[in-house]
């Protein structure tokens, strides 16, 4: 078999954890399999190099930054590389481009555009086990962009499709994906297996277990992710198409994101062509909306309220701001002590009556919902930040997250 493994930043924090994370792949290795290795940068390397930049300029370029972030990955390649080299067996480093990894120009946040595992197929077919830094590829003129924060489980992933890999298996401190965030909802358990479209809502909610770009590079390609635990044995979470599992909860697990705010403009005309403005101009300035309400219509003025990554209000406030006085609105209100809960289960698709649960384990706590949206496949609702932890354990133990009580016979 021939299976990609990445191992994150907190599994090759230190030299010793380096040392066992080689040892790791010794015993695969030795079972026969090939493997092609992906490391992260060693723990909070990336973020200290973030830092470093920072303390002397404020906004750096967007080239130079990617060349000095690309650096914690590669550090990590030679020293796992040396490592195996010298548990006798044959190890070659690999930066992004030599894997093949070619790129858009966005630094910082770059797509992979193609892979050419050229060199990866002639190092294993020669007995070589690659080790790959994370995390980045090369331009069309050979200039070094990194994918994102987060962006080694996107290599991992993209890689496992380009070689056809068996299995993607990504490696971490985390024993897989949980209910909930075992460090706000203690009885969160592990699951065994998510689909890609539960797993990319939960991620894109704030679930930090996989890069959302990743899992949806997975979806696109049919990659099979089995997320893992580096050191501890547990099975994990295998994340897919379409598990195949007997009984389905109507929830599979709950997320929150905290760094959300809500917007308001109040008084606005109602007419065609209102809330195009008002998006395309935050469009326009790289501002992502998520829920949005439009209030129904009163002497002919219509509430729209909407909210954003709370990084995002000084530049918001202003724009809306100023379609305000284009509109001839009456008023803007934005709060940015809010947070965004979320109950997230492929299961609730054609199941009545499980929003109306989701809203009462609210109710029965006493919390507000200030704004709802919904997906076929998750219900979310903004309530105030203070509030929210405790909504999340709330829905959490209402769906029996806990101990996965909360089932129904599979209609197939
Ligand atoms: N080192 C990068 C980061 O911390 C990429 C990664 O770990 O996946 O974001
Ligand atoms: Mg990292």
């Amino acid at each position: 078999m021939l299976l990609v493994q990445k191992f994150g930043g907190s599994s090759v924090a230190t030299p010793s954890h380096i040392a066992e994370v080689a040892k790791k792949i010794q015993q695969v290795l030795s079972r026969g399999h090939q493997v092609v290795v992906v490391v992260s940068a060693m723990g909070d390397s990336t973020d200290h190099l973030v830092d470093l930049a920072e303390a002397l300029v404020a906004i750096p370029s967007g080239r130079e930054m990617d060349a000095l972030l690309c650096t914690g990955e590669l550090v990590t390649t030679a020293l796992l590389a040396m490592k195996l080299e010298q548990l006798g067996i044959p190890a070659r480093s690999f930066s992004g481009s030599q894997a093949g990894i070619h790129t858009s120009y966005d630094f910082g946040r770059a797509r992979i555009e193609s892979i050419d595992p050229a060199l990866l197929r002639k190092a294993l077919a020669a007995g070589i086990t690659p080790v790959v830094a994370g995390f980045q590829g090369v331009t069309a003129t050979g200039d070094v962009a990194t994918l994102g924060r987060g962006g080694s489980d996107l290599t991992a992933i993209a890689l496992a499709g380009a070689l056809n890999a068996d299995r993607c298996e990504i490696y971490s401190d985390v024993a897989g994906v949980y209910t909930a965030d075992p460090r706000i909802v203690p009885d969160a358990v592990p699951l065994s297996c998510l689909s890609y479209d539960e797993m990319l809502e939960l991620a894109s909610q704030g679930a930090q277990v996989l890069q959302t770009q990743a899992v949806a590079y997975a979806k696109g390609n049919q990659v099979v992710i089995h997320a893992r635990s580096t050191f501890h044995d547990e099975p994990g979470t295998q994340i897919e198409a379409e598990p195949v599992i007997p009984v389905k909860p109507a929830v599979t697990a709950v997320a929150i994101n905290r760094h959300v705010a809500k917007v308001g403009l109040l008084g606005v005309p109602d007419s065609p062509g209102v809330a195009a403005l008002l998006f395309s101009v935050l469009a326009e300035h790289g501002i992502n909306i998520e829920l949005v309400i439009q209030s129904v219509s009163h002497d002919n003025l219509n509430d729209i309220a909407f909210t954003i990554d709370e990084q995002d209000v000084p530049r918001a406030r202003s724009l809306v701001e100023q379609c305000l006085v284009t509109l001839h609105g009456k008023a803007v209100v934005i709060d940015d002590k809010v947070a965004k809960i979320s109950a997230i289960g492929s299961g609730m698709l054609g199941q009545p009556g499980v929003a109306a649960r989701v809203f009462k384990a609210l109710a029965d706590s006493d919390i507000n919902i200030q704004m709802i949206g919904t997906s076929e496949i998750k219900i979310s609702c903004i309530v105030a930040r203070q509030d929210a932890e405790k909504g999340l354990a709330e829905i959490h133990n209402a769906f029996g997250l806990n101990g996965l009580v909360d089932v129904i016979e599979d209609p197939q």
